[in-house]
């Protein structure tokens, strides 16, 4: 009789053996469906030598499968990924494994599904609930429960709108084909430095061999149109390129400058996607019809059929690191998977992290240069501004010469930028009267005043409240106090400032979907607006060569805290959002408002000399024996109990192996002691690079137990602590 080693979608039990009934046909790879207690669950068949179960059953024990999706087995390559991705990060297989599957919203059959949008038709006396339901869905379409999802109303609330003819259902198809990308649309001209750099890539992809690459240039300096000839070599061999773009607010201008040059859009791959647009995209990657696919983090493990290039873009980026589920790093697990697939990958950056470097250093990678801006574009220039000398008015946040070189930028018709790195009005509000402070009650954390939308909220935990108009402890009113800027305030006082200018705020509050993106960029372009003020969220991916101006508000900001990557981080930050200005040919300026202008980041930025501030940062984490050169993981142990955590932290500290190369510190709260609710400590462990760091780990944890309500998850390689 023949049996399978199934790794099951949705279950914590790892994988399970079943009897393959005679007339089914199943090799490693195929995705099944199979019985588990009263429930039937999606899994994936695998070698056994390579996914041990805990419960060997006899044959006479087996359940029987109960049927195999009619869709391409998962390939050899995807499934050691997603062993080595479980093994590395110390994650249960099939919580990698849904990743693969996308939730398993790929498997469900048929052609054709059923999707809802509003008629245009609005009857009378509709209730306030359904009249604003209906708003807020517009013009989109989706399952019943995706609208309910956009209006913030239960299923029920729409379907009432459907028996009142408000919104109706439509079929669509989900197996239309993609249109092919066309690699001789209209490629570019590409200077003597692009193209040598290009021929590189392209070479790599014919030869379809595993090799990293660093595509390390200047932002502005064409990275993009370079690795597009990679991606045009690729299609012409009829193989798959996957773009992994670092937040879904980039996609947008990426898509654009994709369909300019290859006549059609890539398959776009985020968290906004309609179930059908997810199904549609993922049976398309498994066949091998979606040529290019560009997407979030989450886009890595899709199962490409013949993938042949693999770009990570914006590859410093902290956004490719995963902080929950999985925890994950997207730059690092493209590496193993174009190792897996035998394929070129290309990480792009203007600031590449000190890990990358490092590999270059060694040999590992190899690197591609672009040191100038492409065309007429000279790089831009940057000077402090000191705030002792220059100190802006009281409750004001931008010096009187930032103001004048706004003044005049916007007076040349050019476009400005300024941007701090803090979502809302103020990240503090104190009562004057009794020093009462809003804090979360899940978190530990400031609630922020967000007045654009009325309210006050955790960034961590996203609790709201309404703002509210006495203090809650003393009861004064009027006593309520904003303390520090974020973009809201700044906008405020831009807007004092220049009444007459027209100015936009850039954080995930405003721009939270690839279509308000879109209307953003189309502002910009139309000259729409003057002064943009943003968050992190404006720093890269953008090009508009009308904006000349960019004020660093708070140069210093990105300092504080002074975690291991704080300066690295900061520098990456602020070279990332100077490199906005000046894109054409007009040439750009940038003012970094600091305390402390001497301090080694902004000396670096402002000499222009990365390569001493590289030098010395990497020297500091040799020394210390920091990532690269050495490894950390942190265990967190969180429970809604505090003694819990406290009292199982404590146990696990006091087990700690005896490892030659392993240090381990703590347990002591966690940087965010309490997140969601949850009391959070934390034990760091620091090893020698060379050490299997996550087998000790796991021997070590395997030894012991814990309350039901504890959690205990390990952060190999964590970005920030
Ligand atoms: P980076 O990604 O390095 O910041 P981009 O690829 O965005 O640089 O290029 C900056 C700008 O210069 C873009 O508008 C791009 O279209 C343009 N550009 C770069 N190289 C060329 C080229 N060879 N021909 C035409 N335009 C180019
Ligand atoms: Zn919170």
């Amino acid at each position: 009789m023949s049996r399978a080693r199934v790794l099951l979608l949705n279950s914590a039990l790892g994988p399970l053996d079943y009897r393959v009934p005679r007339e089914m046909q199943v090799e490693p790879g195929s995705i099944v469906l199979a019985p588990l207690g009263p429930r039937q669950i999606a899994g994936v068949v695998w070698e056994p030598e390579r996914m041990p179960s805990d419960a060997e059953v006899g044959d006479n024990r087996l359940r029987n499968l109960l049927g195999v999706y009619d869709l391409p087995p998962l390939a050899a390559p995807l499934r050691r990924l997603i062993e080595w991705t479980a093994n590395y990060y110390l994650a249960p297989p099939a919580a990698v494994l849904r990743m693969a599957l996308a939730s398993a919203s790929a498997l469900d059959g048929g052609r054709t599904v059923i999707e809802y949008r509003a008629t245009g038709h609005v009857p009378e006396r509709l209730t306030a609930q359904r009249q604003q339901a209906l708003e807020r869905i517009g013009e989109r379409q989706g399952l019943v429960r995706e609208l309910a999802a956009i209006a913030d109303v239960s299923d029920g609330v729409i379907r009432g709108l459907v028996k009142v003819g408000a919104i109706e259902a439509v079929e669509v198809a989900v197996d239309d084909p993609y249109p092919l990308p066309d690699p001789a649309f209209a490629p570019p001209e590409l200077s003597a430095e692009q193209r040598s750099v290009a021929n590189t890539i392209v070479t790599a992809v014919e030869a379809q061999a595993f090799q990293p690459y660093l595509l390390d240039g200047v932002t502005g300096s064409g990275k993009t149109e370079v690795y597009f000839e990679g991606i045009a070599a690729a299609v012409a061999a009829g193989r798959q390129s996957l773009v992994l773009l670092p937040e879904i607010a980039l996609t947008e201008p990426f898509l654009k400058r994709f369909e300019a040059r290859f006549g059609h859009l890539p398959v776009a791959w985020h968290s906004d996607l309609r179930q059908s647009q997810r199904r549609r995209a993922w049976r398309a990657i498994a066949s091998g019809e979606a040529k290019v696919v560009c997407g979030a983090r989450s886009a890595l493990f899709l199962p490409y059929r013949d993938l042949g290039l693999i770009v990570v873009d914006e590859a410093h980026e902290t956004s490719f690191k995963q902080e929950d589920g999985v925890m994950y790093h997207a730059r690092d697990v493209a590496v193993m998977r174009a190792s897996f697939e035998q394929v070129p990958i290309v990480l792009a950056s203007a600031t590449p992290a000190i890990e990358t470097r490092q590999m270059v250093e060694i040999g590992k990678y190899r690197e591609l240069k672009l040191p100038g801006r492409y065309g007429v574009a000279q790089m831009p220039t940057i000077e402090t501004i000191d705030l002792t000398q220059d100190p802006p008015a009281k409750q004001r946040w931008l010096a009187p010469s930032l103001v004048a070189a706004i003044e005049e930028t916007v007076g040349k018709g050019e476009q400005a930028l300024l941007f701090l790195n803090r979502r809302g009005y103020a990240p503090l509000t104190l009562c004057r009267h009794c020093g009462h402070r809003f804090r979360c009650p899940n978190c530990t954390a400031w609630m922020v005043e967000h007045r654009l939308l009325a309210r006050l909220a955790c960034h961590h935990c996203g609790h709201v409240m309404p703002p509210p108009a006495a203090c809650p402890e003393c009861h004064e009113e009027d006593s309520l106090v904003a303390c520090g800027p974020g973009v809201e305030r700044i906008a405020d006082e831009v807007s004092a400032l220049f009444p007459e200018a027209k100015v936009a705020i850039v954080t995930s509050d405003t721009i939270w979907s690839p279509a308000k993106a879109a209307e953003f960029v189309n502002r910009m372009e139309a000259g729409d607006i003057d002064i943009v003020i943003g968050t992190q969220l404006i720093t890269k991916g953008y090009h508009f060569p009308n904006l000349t101006l960019v004020g660093v508000v708070d140069a210093d900001l990105g300092l504080q805290g002074g975690d291991l990557r704080a300066a690295e981080r900061s520098f990456q930050q602020i070279a990332q959002v100077a490199g906005r200005a000046g894109r054409g040919a007009k040439p750009g300026r940038v003012f970094l408002q600091t305390r402390e202008p001497g301090a080694p980041v902004i000396q670096a930025l402002v000499t222009g000399d990365a390569e001493s501030f590289y030098a010395a940062e990497t020297e500091s984490r040799r020394e210390a024996g920091a990532p690269p050169f050495g490894r950390y993981a942190a265990i967190i142990v969180s429970s809604e109990k505090l003694d819990e955590a406290v009292e199982t932290a404590n146990r696990i500290g006091l087990s700690a192996p005896e490892t030659e190369g392993m240090m381990v510190f703590g347990p002591a709260p966690a940087p965010l002691a309490m997140l969601r609710g949850r009391h959070r400590q934390r034990l760091l462990v620091h090893a020698r690079r060379t050490l299997d760091v996550q087998d000790v780990i796991r021997q070590w944890l395997s030894a012991l137990e814990w309350p039901r309500g504890v959690r205990v998850a390990v952060d190999v390689d964590p970005y920030s602590f």
